[in-house]
């Protein structure tokens, strides 16, 4: 007969294990500049400085100045399944950080050199932990956590020849960091690319949260997009959307400013860009393709954020109420870009 001797079940030695979680999670450097991003979100950062080197692969810094870590925990922080975030199912199903799945870190370390430098507000002096050799060493630094990621995929050729260019992979990196900078106002970002300040977006000071929301959207997307664009808001049922729509004349040829925000998380959703879409069906002709930055809040319980590695996708409960709230948002935001193309469709 032609079958094979059954060959024996092992168990993954750990690194294995997460160099293969890090495959779901690290694509590209910009993959690394959103989970670090996140994490100093999490840790309650007001400014977060993103250093660069070629473009992320050779060198990636995260500094901020959050709640910081505590030495004893920082060998924690890099293990798998270790996080600060949930503890519970109950604490899951209403998650309200951007991180809980306790594995970016881990996954980051097994692909590339990782060091942990923090202070939190009451330690004498900050730490600092390589994760590969373990060391654990004082260091200098103010209350908060730089994270820095040398030689992405170093152990991965396979995957180091799937990075494209330097300018490339910068370009996916600031796009990582305009989508967190859309949605937090109240955060100061900067982005340094080989020593240059190539992205600043300021923290808002004074004026209101929708002021400052604004200004954050015309400081990203340019001071255009205001004057081209609609305020949303509205709420329908259990849903809220608000933010601002391009207006139809203003459309692009592809659908590169569609931010769409779940609970404060960026999320790529057919709900939410099918409902957008659908409230211009009647002023956008062809392939054009609207811009948008839509914030959707939700009661936690009613969306699921756990069905994807990355969490760019979410499930909801009830797709149907999300669907009809961001149509007519977007609907009733554009009536008065609608009422002159019904009258020079009857012209
Ligand atoms: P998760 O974010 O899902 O908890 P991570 O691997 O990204 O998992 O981080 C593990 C833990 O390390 C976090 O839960 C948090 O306690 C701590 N941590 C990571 N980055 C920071 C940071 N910038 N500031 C404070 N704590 C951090
Ligand atoms: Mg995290």
């Amino acid at each position: 007969t032609s079958a094979t001797a059954p060959r024996r079940i092992q168990a993954l030695p750990d690194a294995l294990i997460s160099q293969i979680a890090a495959g779901e999670v690290v694509e590209r450097p910009a993959s690394v500049v959103r989970e670090l991003v996140d994490n100093a979100l999490d840790a309650g950062a007001t400014q977060i400085t993103v250093r660069l080197l070629a473009g992320g692969v050779r060198s990636i810094v995260v500094e901020d100045d959050g709640s910081g870590i505590p030495a004893d925990q920082l060998v924690l922080a890099v293990q798998r399944h270790a996080t600060s975030k949930i503890a519970s199912l109950d604490d899951l199903e209403a998650v309200g950080t951007m991180g809980f799945r306790g594995e970016a870190l881990a996954a980051i370390a097994s692909i590339a050199d990782l060091s942990l430098a923090s202070r939190t507000a009451d330690a004498a002096h900050a730490s600092r932990l390589d994760a590969r050799s373990g060391e654990l060493q004082p260091a200098a630094r103010a209350t908060g956590t730089s994270v820095e990621v040398r030689e992405l995929f170093f152990a991965t050729p396979a995957r180091r020849k799937f990075l494209k260019t330097d300018a490339t992979e910068l370009a996916h990196c600031l796009e990582a960091v305009r989508r967190h900078a859309l949605v937090r106002p109240e955060v100061g970002f900067a982005v340094w690319h080989e020593g240059k300040l190539v992205a600043q977006w300021r923290r808002a000071t004074g004026g209101g949260p929708s002021q400052a929301a604004a200004q954050r959207i015309a400081d990203v997307l340019g001071a255009d997009f205001i004057t081209q664009s609609l305020p949303v808001d509205l709420h329908l049922g259990p849903v809220h959307v608000h933010g601002r729509v391009g207006l139809p004349d203003a459309a692009r040829s592809r659908p590169d400013q569609q931010y769409a925000y779940v609970n404060g998380r960026f999320v790529r959703d057919r709900v939410i860009t099918h409902g957008a879409r659908a409230a211009y069906d009647d002023v956008l002709h062809g392939n054009r393709q609207p811009s948008w930055v839509l914030f959707v809040t939700i009661d936690p319980l009613r969306v699921d954020v756990n069905v994807h590695p990355t969490k760019i996708e979410v499930r909801f409960r009830d797709g149907r109420e999300v669907h009809q709230a961001v149509r007519h948002a977007v609907e009733e935001a554009l009536a008065p870009s609608r009422a002159p193309a019904v009258a020079a469709a009857l012209q």
